[in-house]
């Protein structure tokens, strides 16, 4: 059969929209569009029988009124003859005619959103699927695009003509679900996330928000009705100005690694990507943010290096932690008194040396039990006074060091602690730097 027979087939049993028409040959013609397809071939076959010479053109004129061709029908008017009046597409139930509202309601939704690019997807009952399918099926036509696609395509296109909004396949800013049955559209807007690093100057915060452990964050009497267990952390104190600036819902913070409550984080900071949910503004000062995010915080952290960052730079900085290395200063309190020659054992024991450590007892509530192979390189000491020792330490990331120094009840070993003969605890740390190895994206 050829394209007539077979659209006149079509047609006689189906009365299609010019976008479904136009679906069923998308392998012809290149350079235009479903819509102006089905026109074409409606047009086409309307002045094919418009010599009204035979019943039966009169028959298939009738059938392309049906389908809503106006060549067809003002023939027929022209003819005194009554057109029949166009029926519903068979396959889109003449949703495709709705592209025009739907892409105003999604205007409507985004006009107070800062986004520069989009993704349409379309939610439609598998019914409509399995129309399309059936029609396939049965006339063996070429499908090369589906009723979903034609709905993203063409709102993707109005949209960008109404506004100076660009579809983007693989990081959209914005996710926009259209449901043209209820004409609704649900959006989901990308996180924003912003690279720095940080430094702790105080020994009393965590690095990310800690529920009350007894409400679980609801608010109790422990808690004093916070729902936390810390008052602030790291995380709140950065993204107080960031969601003030980009009007988003919340921030989190991912770290390389982190620190102790009671650690302080010194040197030139931790990396960090701050992921900003639900953001309705992107084009930031992120020089002035990093500005402002100093001057809220005050003394107790201090931000710096700001950039744009990506979902992809969080994963490689989770990674990353664990394979860079740290340097840490430990105030080291001893049972008995220490001598320079327990510091020289110290030194020679603790030198590119692999100490093995499992869960520490302090954090097995929280982590999987499991032994680690760590790399300590270097442990220098000096006496600070008959028992307390200042140390520097440095070893991989990932390395327990309060537990290096007290060997944890023979839970990390060999420990300060062993080498020594003697207790020892650590009574305070700082991380000094962290070596940072450099995010390309390529990777
Ligand atoms: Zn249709």
């Amino acid at each position: 059969m050829n394209l007539e027979e077979i659209t006149f087939e079509i047609l006689e049993n189906h009365s299609l929209c010019d976008y479904c028409l136009g679906r069923q040959f998308s392998n012809l013609a290149t350079g235009t569009t479903n819509l102006k397809r089905g026109q074409t071939i409606k047009s086409f076959l309307a002045m094919k029988f418009t010599s009204l010479d035979s019943k039966n053109n009169v028959a298939a004129l009738q059938v392309l009124s049906q389908s809503g061709s106006d060549l067809a029908r003002k023939f027929l008017e022209k003819k005194a003859i009554l057109p029949k009046e166009t029926s519903e597409c068979y396959i889109c139930e003449n949703l495709l005619l709705k592209i025009e509202s739907l892409t105003e309601v999604i205007q409507k939704e985004i006009k107070d959103l800062e986004v520069r690019t989009f993704l349409i997807g379309t939610i439609l009952p598998k019914e409509y699927l399995e129309r399309e399918k059936e029609l396939k099926e049965k006339y063996q036509v070429h499908q090369s695009e589906y009723l979903k696609q034609e709905f993203n395509r063409n709102i993707g296109k109005k949209l960008t003509e109404k506004t100076h909004l660009n579809t983007d396949f693989q990081t959209p800013e914005i996710v926009i679900e259209t449901h043209p049955i209820s004409l609704n559209v649900h959006l989901k807007i990308s996180s924003l996330f912003i690279y720095g690093k940080y430094n702790k100057y105080v020994r009393t915060i965590p690095q990310t928000r800690w529920p009350c452990r007894k409400c679980k964050g609801k608010g109790c009497k422990e808690c004093d009705h916070t729902g936390k267990r810390y008052d602030v952390s790291v995380e709140e104190l950065i993204e107080h100005e960031a969601l003030r600036v980009t009007k988003g819902e919340k921030g989190v913070l991912h770290g390389a690694g982190r620190e102790d409550i009671d650690a302080r984080m010194l040197g030139s900071g931790r990396p960090f990507v701050l992921e900003i949910i639900n953001p309705k503004a992107r084009s930031i000062d992120l020089a002035e943010l990093e500005k402002c995010t100093n001057l809220h915080v005050r003394e107790q952290i201090e931000v710096r290096n700001y950039r744009f960052s990506t979902k992809n730079e969080v994963i490689y900085l989770k990674r990353s932690a664990e394979e860079s290395i740290k340097k840490y200063r430990a105030l080291i309190e001893f049972d008995s008194p220490i001598t320079n020659k327990d510091l020289e054992k110290i030194e020679s024991q603790f030198c590119e040396i692999i100490i093995k450590q499992r869960t520490p007892k302090r954090v097995s509530h929280r982590r999987a039990d499991k032994v680690r192979s760590k790399k300590v390189y270097s442990v220098q000491s000096k006496i600070e006074n008959k028992r307390e020792v200042e140390s520097i330490i440095v070893c991989d990331g990932g390395c327990y060091v309060k537990e290096l120094i007290s060997g944890d009840e023979g839970r990390t070993s060999p420990s300060i602690a062993d080498v020594v003969g003697t207790k020892a605890h650590c009574k305070e740390l700082d991380v000094l730097e962290i070596e940072e190895k450099t995010y390309s994206k390529e990777k």
